[in-house]
């Protein structure tokens, strides 16, 4: 087991992993910038190393900074949270070669499934189910327009290098395509350096739901059941369910098990997520995630297994606790990711805190890095906390997440909090019945 972590990130997440490890004994160093001094994962670590001014390109993004930080506190190992560094293949080959453990799969993984083409037709090659549509890159107009005939408008234009959900575009009919794929090559050449895109057989009214899985490091793999994150905003996700409204136990398993084996043949080690489109009873891949996601608790309540306690205990070559007939699902969790932002515009409203209550009670967890009287940054990410609400069944959950919205007070700044007040009140909502699109169209309504 390792002796000390390095927590290359910042806000919940680094405190969500200063708890894990914690928990298993291990020693802990947080990284952090000039504008992070005063932050709750750096009071609470072992140790702290400043690596550089506000901006995250010279901080939690400055690769040298942090294997320097790591040498100079003697840490064998990283924990990368999510976004930042956490799918640098070249941040995880870096600490491969000076002997630090990368908590999260090897360079290579990460580099396979950044490049959507590639890690598309991984995926269609481990027998998990893709999108139709074209087997590479297009660039012809021509073969755009061959394709398209083949797999019926609309279709969507995808950047391989995208992510954020930019560089997409649709096209509804022939009409749309020569322009389609123009713009979406020349705003993929411009946000990723890189213009080569794919096309897609757009799907019109698809949930999103994800598989989580584990390589266990030895070949051997596991699903821990799937998330529902439909509700979004921008591509951003909102809100998320575990297990979905949509699925039932065979669904579940079903997909679950072909995502489990699809891992053991790749070899992968860690944690991970197989993000797909659900419509009409079938799923469609979009993406892998190769890292731990923002909403990773609610599979955590449903399961009552840590994830960061087993992606370190893989890393670390333990392999997992469990195994697949020991990941039993029980009753229904919500997440609600609350930001500093106005619940109208989303406009980012950084400030300092004045009042920071939490609400408490069975079935109740808060995973937040922020206190009374802290002055949020205006450099990051808004996300300054996410509700998580537990019940035995999805009724009694969302009885229990109204009660706990009730209780939640931010005072000082403005929050998502009052959009979550109304989203528990809604009709569809409490039937679980909802698309991608639904939140964006209930926003629209609202203004
Ligand atoms: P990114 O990495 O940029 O987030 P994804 O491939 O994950 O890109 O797609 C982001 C979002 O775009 C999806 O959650 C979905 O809302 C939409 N999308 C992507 N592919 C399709 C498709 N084939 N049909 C309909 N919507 C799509």
């Amino acid at each position: 087991m390792f002796q000390k972590i390095l927590i290359a990130n910042r806000g919940e997440i680094a405190l969500r992993v200063l708890r894990a490890c914690k928990e298993l004994g291990i020693q802990t160093v947080v990284v952090h910038s000039t504008a992070d001094a005063d932050a709750m994962h750096v009071r609470l670590a072992d140790e702290s190393v400043c690596i550089g001014p506000p901006p995250s390109r010279d901080s939690y993004l400055n690769i040298h900074q942090i294997v320097a930080a790591c040498e100079i506190t003697g840490a064998d190992a990283v924990h990368p949270g999510y976004g930042f560094l956490s799918e640098n293949a070249k941040f995880a080959d870096i600490l491969a070669a000076h002997n630090i453990t990368f908590i999260g799969p090897s360079g290579d993984h990460i580099r396979i499934m950044g490049d959507k083409i590639e890690a598309k037709r991984t995926a269609k090659r481990l027998g998990i189910p893709v999108v139709p549509g074209s087997d590479g890159a297009v660039t012809e107009e021509k073969e755009a327009r061959r394709i398209a005939a083949e797999i019926g408008y609309p279709v969507i234009i995808k950047a391989s290098a995208g992510g954020g959900g930019r560089g997409m575009k649709v096209a509804h009919t022939e009409a749309d395509l020569e322009i389609a794929l123009q713009t979406a090559r020349s705003e993929a050449g411009a946000a990723f350096g890189d213009d080569a895109v794919y096309i897609e057989k757009y799907l019109e009214k698809p949930r999103h739901i994800e598989v989580q899985v584990f390589g266990d490091g030895f070949g051997g793999g596991v699903h821990f059941g799937e998330r529902d994150c439909s509700l979004q905003r921008r591509h951003q996700k909102v809100w998320e369910e575990a297990n979905s409204p949509a699925l039932n136990a065979e669904e579940r398993s079903r997909i679950g098990g072909i995502c489990a084996k699809a891992i053991a043949d790749l070899g992968y080690s860690g944690a991970g997520t197989i993000e797909f489109l659900y419509e009409n009873g079938e799923f469609y891949f979009i993406e892998m995630n190769t890292r731990l996601q923002v909403e990773h608790p609610v599979t955590e309540a449903i399961t009552g297994i840590d994830l960061v306690h087993e992606q370190i205990r893989v890393a670390s070559g333990g392999g997992l606790s469990v195994k697949q007939e020991d990941i039993k699902f029980n009753g229904h969790a919500i997440e609600c990711r609350i930001n500093a932002e106005d619940p109208r515009t989303f406009t980012p409203s950084p400030g300092t805190i004045t009042h920071f209550h939490t609400p408490g009670g069975l079935g109740i967890r808060v995973d937040s890095g922020v206190y009374s009287g802290y002055k949020i940054p205006p450099y990051y990410d808004s996300l300054i906390g996410k509700l998580i609400v537990h019940g035995r069944n999805r009724v009694e959950c969302m009885m229990r997440l109204r009660r706990a919205l009730d209780e939640f007070v931010v005072d000082g700044i403005k929050t998502t909090l009052p959009l979550f007040r109304d989203l528990v009140g809604n009709a569809d909502i409490a039937n679980g019945d909802y698309d991608i699109h639904w939140l964006e169209k209930y926003l629209a309504k609202g203004e």
